[in-house]
């Protein structure tokens, strides 16, 4: 498999070199050259497959000569082994056409867990077949950095710089991230929002010196990798279902960089028969906007009670262009170039005709958000995290006609206990493991949003080792 650069200024490039670096040198994203498809047959040989071994099918169908069967399968395997449910990804009913798929029971209890160790497993395969070293950073809203952390400390051959939002994460994220006590890790507050974030890291993608040099590489869901291995849960998903449904599927996911959903739209375009991929926003809608009016305008970005969603650009949007756009890279460079230059761009009808036959969206207030954590807890027994709720809050109107929805459990409960607990108005357990991270010293610096400081750090622990 061959994959080209949402601006097509780069030339086709394998699954190896597409892991290792992330963002595209000429500032877009990459997508493989086409989108396997898959029969009748083999989603009906799929069904029974174990999570690992599901995975093992869809990832090899993207990953190339990268590994061989026997080493993907290993790197899944040890991958999962952390995760403390069997299933992996346990789907539970809510209520009547409304199942709840719960993905946060790895290692640091968020859907990240699921691509990021895997592709740390990956990294550290390829870097070992090359005696090779390298430097990873990642913006993080939260998540992406705890697992991040989790996933590549101790990791000999890699770096990694985490970067986050200073005092817009959630108290258990972020001593998830600066607790590690890992010499490999370094961890970064930045004065600023999620979206300082991550143009710092696509400030320094696009110092060639440097990306050279000290050999970069990002692991945010710009990394292709990271999409393919999310894929595999909306299988498990519908395999899960059972066919016990009537008429159709749809998912409905909280949404903020829109790499998780972007995901599911790849599973449809394979042929998982789902109907629409629900976009759940929190008032950090961009996304929510441009499906209903064609203008993609980011705003300031607002602190909600959502945190892993309080994102204005969502970077993989340029994936679904790309592919509504027939793969114009042209015009994909244009809009982005549009956004760049004015802060905005705007989609032609045609476009958003296209968007809406496999999208839908909604957009979740922080009160409705506390209302539905409150709602479900009381009348199901069930805990929802701030994320999840928005999910499940947006999903609501569409299983009101009848439709099955699943809605995607995003993160554990106990990651926001301050602001779950202000909902419920009483407090709730945490696993011993989250209990243990809040009396370790913390490491992390505090920095102004620019990419100066990242980037001479990155070079001079860089020289040090060398
Ligand atoms: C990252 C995250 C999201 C948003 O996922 P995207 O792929 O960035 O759209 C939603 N909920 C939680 C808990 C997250 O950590």
């Amino acid at each position: 498999m061959l994959y080209v650069s949402t601006r097509g200024l780069e030339d086709s490039k394998n699954f190896s070199e597409v892991l290792h670096s992330g963002l595209a040198e000429d500032g877009g994203l990459f997508v493989p050259k086409f989108i396997p498809r898959l029969n009748q047959e083999i989603l009906n040989q799929w069904r029974h497959l174990s999570y690992e071994k599901l995975a093992l099918e869809i990832i090899s169908l993207f990953s190339g000569d990268c590994f061989s069967r026997a080493e993907l399968s290993d790197i899944l395997n040890e991958s999962y082994a952390g995760f403390h449910h069997e299933l992996k990804s346990p789907l539970i009913k809510l209520e009547d056409n409304h199942y709840f798929l719960e993905l946060f029971h790895g290692p640091t209890l968020a859907f990240k867990d699921f691509a990021m160790q895997v592709i740390a497993a990956m990294f550290a395969k390829t870097l070992q077949k090359k005696n090779f070293k390298i430097n990873i950073i990642t913006a993080t809203s939260g998540d992406t950095g705890s697992a991040a952390v989790e996933a590549f400390k101790g990791i000999s051959n890699i770096n990694l710089y985490v970067l986050y939002p200073h005092e817009r994460i959630s108290q258990i994220q972020r001593k998830q991230m600066t607790t590690s006590n890992a010499k490999n890790v370094k961890v970064f507050a930045v004065q600023g929002t999620f979206d300082d974030c991550q143009s710092i890291v696509k400030e320094l993608f696009a110092d060639k010196a440097l990306v050279s040099d000290v050999n970069l590489s990002g692991v945010n869901s710009i990394n292709w990798a990271r999409i393919l291995v999310q894929i595999v849960y909306y299988f498990s998903a519908f395999y899960q279902l059972n066919d016990l449904f009537e008429g159709k599927l749809s998912f409905s996911v909280p949404t903020g960089n829109f790499g998780d959903a972007y995901a599911g739209f790849i599973a449809k375009r394979m042929g998982l028969p789902i109907n629409k991929i629900i976009v759940a926003t929190n008032t950090n809608d961009i996304l929510d906007r441009v499906f209903k009016t064609g203008v993609y305008k980011s705003d300031i970005v607002r602190k909600t009670l959502s945190p892993s969603m309080d994102i204005q650009v969502a970077s993989n949007f340029e994936r679904l262009l790309f592919d509504l756009l027939n793969n114009d890279a042209k015009v994909v460079g244009k809009l982005m170039n549009d956004l760049s230059k004015k802060g905005h761009f705007n989609l032609e009808k045609s476009i958003l005709t296209l968007i809406s036959k496999d999208f839908d969206s909604g957009m979740v207030t922080d009160k409705d958000t506390m209302t539905t954590i409150n709602h479900f807890f009381n009348e199901r027994d069930i805990t929802l995290c701030p994320h999840s709720a928005i999910g499940v809050r947006v999903a609501k109107d569409f299983v009101d006609t009848g439709e099955t929805v699943v809605s995607l459990g995003t993160a554990h409960p106990a990651k926001f206990k301050e602001t779950v607990e202000q909902a419920l108005d009483t407090s709730i357990s945490i696993p011993m493991k989250l209990q243990n991270i809040m009396e370790k010293q913390e490491s992390v610096r505090v920095i102004p949003p620019s990419s100066q400081q990242v980037a001479e750090e990155i070079r001079k622990s860089y020289l040090r080792e060398n």
